[in-house]
This record gives C-alpha cells, structure tokens and sequence, in this order.
C-alpha cells in the first residue's frame, strides 16, 4: 500500500490511491495553436483597410502595448494608414460622470448612423492609470449602439501618462479612420487636462452639463468651458424642463463673457434629453452647420494642420522627458539632487543643470558606446 498517512492505523476504511502523473504537457500541436498568429505590418494594414474589425482591435493593442517590438509594428502599420486617414468628423463628448455621456452617446450614435457610414467610439480617461482599465468607452455603456454592425467602440487606453494615453487615442483614429470609420467619438471626463488633450484631436469639442441648483456655472473649469463649440444641458424631460432652459440661459450668458473663439464659430446652448431622445437631431443639425461654417471659412483645415504640429512636439516632448527620466544613472541622482535642493545646498536650477549635464555626457557615451558596438 501506498506510504500515505491517511493510510494509516487512524484511517482505517480509508484508502488513498496513488495519484498519476501528470502529462508533462498537452498535444504539442494545441500549445502551437494557442499563440495567436502573428501578423505581419502589410497583414494589419491590409486588414484594416478592408474594415475587419478583427484585425483593426489587434492593431489597435498593438498601439497601446508598452513592449517596444510592438510599438516598432505599431508605428510602421500606423505610418502606412496616415494616406488613408483623416477623412472623418471627430467630435469630442466630455461631462461630468452622471452627465448621461453613456447615455447620450448611445442616442447620438443611433442618430448619426442613421445617415449611414461607420462610428468609433474612443475614450480618454486619466484615471485609467489608477483604476486599471476605464469604464469611459466601455461597450457595456453603450448598449444599443455596441450591438450596432457599424460601431466600434473602444476603452481608454490605460497604461502611461494622460500625454500618452492621448497620444494611442490620436494614433487609434488614424487607425479607424483608415479603417473606414467616417465618423468618430472621443469621449472624456469633463474634470480637467483630458479636454485639452482631446481637444487636440478633435474637430468639435461638445460638453454635456446639467442643470443643477442654480450655481451651474460654479464648479467647471473657465478653460473647458472656453474650448466648447457647444454647451448641451442634459435631462431636459420631466419636471427639469425648465430648470434646464434656465441654465442654457445662464451659460449663454456666461459664454458672452469670452473672447470670440479663432474659429468665427459662436458657441451654442441647448437643451436636450438624451434618455427621452428629445433634441438630439437639433444638436447634430447644429454640429452639421458648425462643419459647413469651418469648412467653409478654411478653418477646418488650419486646426488639423495645427493639431498635427501639436502632436509633433509632444511627441518629441514625451520620449525626451522619458529618456531622461528612464536613465539609469539619472533615476540615481534624483533623489539626492532634491535633498540638496532643499537643505538648501544647491538651487532648483543649478540642480537641474547638473543633472542635465549628466544626462547629456551619459548620452554621448552611451551613444559612441552604441556606435562602437555596430562598428566592430
Ligand atoms: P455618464 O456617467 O456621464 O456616462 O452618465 P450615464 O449615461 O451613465 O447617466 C447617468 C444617469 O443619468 C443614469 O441613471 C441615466 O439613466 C440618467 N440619465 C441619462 N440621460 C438622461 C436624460 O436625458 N434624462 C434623465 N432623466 N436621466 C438621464
């Protein structure tokens, strides 16, 4: 009998087997099949092109991976959709939570689908980070829409700083865009750097508010309110009707108060029930007016061109601001660095010099010591 202690005197009646071993490993062909087929940059962007939404999701995680083989594909498949993109509207949604932007949107998809063509749904969400995944752009939201054949909707990117989180969500357009999406959504919380960053990125910024206890105005930041093309006060039904046109009034008012936006477009307010499906056509007619107006008076065009610039100097901003923080010898230095600073050793600024200067020569021999490696 197997040498088992429940096998003993004790345990009588009780017999324990010997277990088997267990196979080392299952059919060599399953392990095989469970890797996902990798696939080639001209397979992502001959599959985005054709509109697969498989194909695009996966290429879309491709650009939100942090490992650099997979940023190194990402780029490429991103660089050969750009002659594809940009031939959408990309409007910007941001409220509050609780504002009814899942709500909403869900309406506003069904309403702009309507008039055919294809939606994406992205997120911008700077919490992300913390709370490991947004629920911002999250299908569940979105029920009716997120069964629709043409949408697509997307979370937040979740990994990084709020300048690249917004930069995957940029680089998701290009992608969708180049995947046929016509039309595209980026949603934020309305609390703050995440409009400006969406702003960024987008044709028409929309804010979504509610009416409140009559201090609306109190509370949003004048900054968000000044990148508005359109305020839409939310839950205009029931007994908030009223309410709601008070508050329109009063962010009207307040909107007078701002200098004239660079696009010649007069911000609008206006109410709506985005539960009730009450005045969404209105907002979206608006939205078509504001396209023809910036279209029109060349607008349009200056600000993608501006936005582009934008992205470029962040861009180089972000991995220059990632190569010396991720520096080795300077991770090292920091902390002393700032204990000089404040006992008062040193100033901020010659601290600071110091460890550029570090960072500088570390640069130059880390870079001959590259040259040398390819030379030999
Ligand atoms: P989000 O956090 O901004 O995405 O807001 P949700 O869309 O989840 O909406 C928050 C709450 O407001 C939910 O309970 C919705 O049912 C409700 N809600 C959204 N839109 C409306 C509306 O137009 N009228 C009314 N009465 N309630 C609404």
């Amino acid at each position: 009998m197997m040498n088992h202690p429940e096998n003993s005197e004790a345990y009588k009646g009780l017999t324990v087997n010997a277990g088997i071993e267990q196979p080392t490993s299952v059919s060599p062909y399953l392990v095989k099949r469970r890797h996902r087929p990798t696939l080639t940059v001209s397979d992502y962007v001959e599959g985005i092109r054709k509109g697969n939404i498989t194909v695009l999701s996966q290429a879309v995680t491709l650009v939100e991976s942090v490992r650099p083989e997979h940023q190194a594909i990402a780029q490429e498949v991103i660089e050969k959709c750009l002659p594809y993109a940009g031939n959408s509207v990309r409007i910007g949604i941001s409220g509050v939570p609780g504002a009814g932007k899942s709500t909403s949107i869900d309406v506003f998809g069904l309403h702009v689908l309507q008039q055919g063509g294809k939606l994406a749904v992205l997120a911008i969400d700077p919490s992300s980070e913390r709370s490991k995944g947004s629920i911002l752009g999250d299908k569940t939201r979105m029920e009716k829409l997120s069964v629709h054949p043409s949408s697509f909707i997307r979370p937040s990117p979740s990994a990084g700083s709020l300048g690249g989180v917004a930069r995957k969500t940029r680089e998701t357009i290009i992608l969708c865009e180049a995947a046929g999406f016509d039309k595209i959504f980026v949603e934020t919380v309305g609390v703050g750097q995440s409009e400006t960053a969406v702003h960024s990125m987008v044709d028409f910024f929309l804010l979504i508010q509610l009416a409140g206890t009559g201090d609306e105005l109190q509370g949003i930041k004048r900054g968000i309110m000044e990148m508005a093309d359109a305020i839409v006060i939310n839950k205009a039904d029931g007994d908030n009707v009223e309410r709601a046109q008070l508050a329109a009034t009063q962010f009207r008012s307040a909107l007078h108060l701002f200098p004239p936006p660079e696009s010649g477009w007069t911000p609008r307010v206006m109410t709506y029930s985005g539960f009730y499906n009450i005045g969404v056509a209105a907002i979206f007619d608006m939205i078509d007016e504001y396209f023809a107006f910036v279209r029109q008076n060349g607008y349009f065009r200056y600000r993608r061109n501006e936005q582009s610039k934008y992205w470029m100097y962040e861009s180089i901003n972000e991995q220059l601001r990632d190569s010396f923080y991720h520096n080795p010898l300077i991770a090292q230095m920091l902390e002393a660095q700032e204990e000089r600073v404040l006992r008062a050793e040193i100033t901020s600024f010659v601290a600071a010099r110091q460890l550029l200067d570090t960072y500088y020569k570390e640069l130059q021999h880390g870079t001959s010591k590259l040259h040398r490696a390819n030379r030999d």
